[in-house]
């Protein structure tokens, strides 16, 4: 397996734990509906339950996604972001899906197949720690990764990790452990709340991962569901995962991310996934990236065929360099 990462780690306080993940935002909305919700409608069922404290909650979520500043309209911004990005990055072993965070309209994608489910590795490690969140009082572990013994992959092992570092070092022996405690509808009821089918549930613990590429998720619909995840930094459990994004970025697997912002803060996570195209390749990298990391305007999901998550991530950086500069 490749070695993704060999940083530092950064020892973090877990946060105070908030309010429990919204069951009753848009997005079950979107789920009854089967489309996305207009806002209007969607303001409607935030303000009819807002007299309650979820209610109170559900209205800052909107908030935060009514207050993020928008992007250029439509078209002539699209199209010259779209042209942009397929002049520059010409390999065919890139694919690409970026999409306006607020109003989740498609900007530009080079993707085979773009409604077809693929193994998405790591990406899904978020969901998980939610997932586990739900069932343990929105509280999060430490845990002590000893590398190749624990079924990490980075061999001498991470060391002391709590959710926040296991995010950004996407510590596989860190999330072994706590998926130990989840049975798979707790994992099905997570991909629903978060607005993604993942067909049959994976099972056991190097399978809900993401290891062996069981899961098979659309990636227009990861996308979405990490923009949610973004959207609602007050969500319990919520907080320490967009810290572990952010960190990741900075120091962590998706480092090649902000080292193509010049500073500039973002939200990344990494994966790492068996290849799906011919002629087949150990793996394909990705890496999902959100900018800028408070309330996030762009969402980019990039895919690089026979590399590893940290290379994607690079690309991946320098490709929402090029979009941004272009703002
Ligand atoms: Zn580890």
């Amino acid at each position: 397996m490749w070695g993704k990462e060999s940083g530092r780690h950064a020892v973090e306080k877990p946060s105070p734990l908030g309010r429990r993940w919204d069951r009753h935002s848009c997005l079950s909305l979107r789920l009854a509906h089967g489309a996305p919700p207009r806002r209007q409608e969607c303001l409607r069922h935030f303000i009819s339950r807002s007299v309650t404290g979820e209610g109170l909650f559900a209205v800052m979520v909107l908030a935060c996604l009514f207050a993020a500043s928008p992007l250029p309209a439509a078209s002539l911004y699209d199209q010259s972001v779209s042209r942009l990005l397929s002049e520059r990055y010409t390999s065919g072993d890139l694919s690409y899906i970026l999409v306006d965070a607020a109003t989740r309209r498609l900007i530009a994608s080079r993707w085979d197949s773009i409604a077809e489910p693929v193994p998405v590795g790591s990406l899904v490690k978020p969901f998980l720690a939610l997932a586990y969140a739900q069932k343990h009082d929105f509280r999060y572990p430490t845990y002590f990764c000893r590398g190749v013994r624990d079924g990490c992959w980075l061999p001498r092992g991470h060391g002391q990790v709590n959710i926040s570092s296991a995010i950004a070092y996407s510590c596989n022996a860190y999330f072994m452990n706590i998926v130990s405690t989840l049975t798979p509808e707790d994992v099905e009821s997570m991909a629903q709340r978060s607005g993604f089918s993942i067909g049959q549930a994976p099972f056991g613990a190097a399978e809900m991962i993401g290891l062996g590429g069981s899961w098979r998720i659309d990636p227009r619909e990861l996308l979405y569901a990490y923009i949610l995840l973004a959207a609602a930094p007050r969500a319990g459990g919520a907080a320490e995962l967009l810290r572990g994004m952010t960190l990741s970025a900075k120091i962590g697997t998706a480092e090649g991310v902000g080292f193509h912002l010049h500073g500039a803060a973002a939200l990344a996570k990494t994966g790492t996934a068996p290849c799906i195209h011919q002629p087949r390749a150990p793996g394909d990298g990705y890496v999902l990236m959100l900018y800028p990391a408070d309330q996030p305007r762009l969402a980019l999901l990039v895919r690089v065929h026979g590399a590893p998550g940290a290379q994607a991530a690079r690309l991946g950086g320098r490709m929402l360099n090029t979009v941004i500069r272009l703002e």
